[in-house]
């Protein structure tokens, strides 16, 4: 048995893991995001009282070498080294994985992806995410951002559109995260028509064959598929799995289908990019697959 926790910028799912990485849940609680002894103590209050070791999926990006976390969500872990702690804490072994990738392993064991060589699972939300699996070995990388597409520089190469200056939370000018995360969209809107929508509304405008939201997204589906399909060139990916808030929107994930199949440089004559969910089971779920490959 493991017990896993997904943790987020608003809250701690744990549950009890078992052999067959089926899930049982524990508990839900806030998530303690200012004061890093009170995040610890969460912790253990949920950890139980046996060996059972711990596996975590979080919100964060994780050095591979020193184990120290960086989270825009969760200020009190920036500079932590989190599984160290816990482990302290606890007495038990502590595994920490950053949230994007227990997705997409999750997705590669038990979901979607299950049966595929090679699975890039991407995030779009507020950010822009994303995490390889190759042949069942998720990528971590030197530093621990394998599968991070979103942070490089934007292009609308097809549409020709001018776009917007932004400056992204990681420090570089005109990210593809910065483009085309859900306050992206809705700059690139503003800065295309002239008019202040939320991404939801805009989402909405544009499934209803609205002309100005129709103009942005094409804009956007040009920035955001030219992206993607740098990344599936570099990876060659079976299927690309999509998750994160805006890939609720009616119609958008066969938009991006479409366009990143007429841009890719072997074109595909199937779907290549599958709708899915992004729950807590599925860090949960990730998080310990991967605790156990590590352990041996
Ligand atoms: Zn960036």
């Amino acid at each position: 048995m493991t017990i896993a926790f997904d943790i987020g910028g608003s809250k701690i799912v744990s549950a009890e893991v078992d052999a067959s990485l089926q899930l049982e849940e524990k508990a839900r609680i806030a998530t303690p995001t200012e004061d890093y002894d009170s995040f610890r103590q969460a912790i253990a209050a949920h950890a139980g009282t046996g060996d059972d070791p711990v596996a975590i999926s979080i919100a964060a990006v994780i050095d591979p070498v020193t184990g120290i976390l960086r989270s825009a969500n969760i200020p009190c872990i920036s500079g932590r080294a989190l599984a160290a702690d816990l482990q302290q804490d606890l007495g038990r072994p502590v595994h920490v994985l950053n949230d994007a990738k227990a997705f997409v392993l999750s997705e590669a064991k038990v979901g979607l992806g299950r049966g595929h060589a090679t699975v890039f699972g991407i995030i779009l939300g507020t950010g822009i995410g994303g995490a390889v699996v190759l042949n069942g070995q998720l990528l971590i990388g030197a530093t621990g951002s394998a599968g991070e597409w979103g942070h490089g520089p934007a292009a609308a190469v097809r549409s020709g559109a001018d776009l917007p200056l932004v400056r992204c939370g990681c420090g570089q000018m005109q990210c593809v995260d910065a483009l085309t995360g859900a306050r992206g969209l809705e700059n690139l809107h503003r800065h295309l028509s002239g008019a202040s929508l939320d991404s939801v509304s805009l989402l909405q405008s544009w499934a209803q064959q609205d002309p100005a939201a129709a103009a942005t997204m094409d804009v956007y589906l040009d920035v955001l598929g030219g992206a993607l399909a740098n990344a599936v060139n570099m990876f060659d990916p079976d299927i690309v799995l999509v998750g994160g808030g805006l890939s609720k929107a009616d119609g958008l994930v066969p938009a991006l289908d479409q366009e990143l199949r007429k841009r890719v440089l072997n074109p595909r004559k199937e779907p290549l990019c599958i709708a899915t969910e992004i729950g807590p089971e599925k860090g949960l779920i990730g998080a310990t697959a991967h605790m156990r490959e590590q352990l041996g």
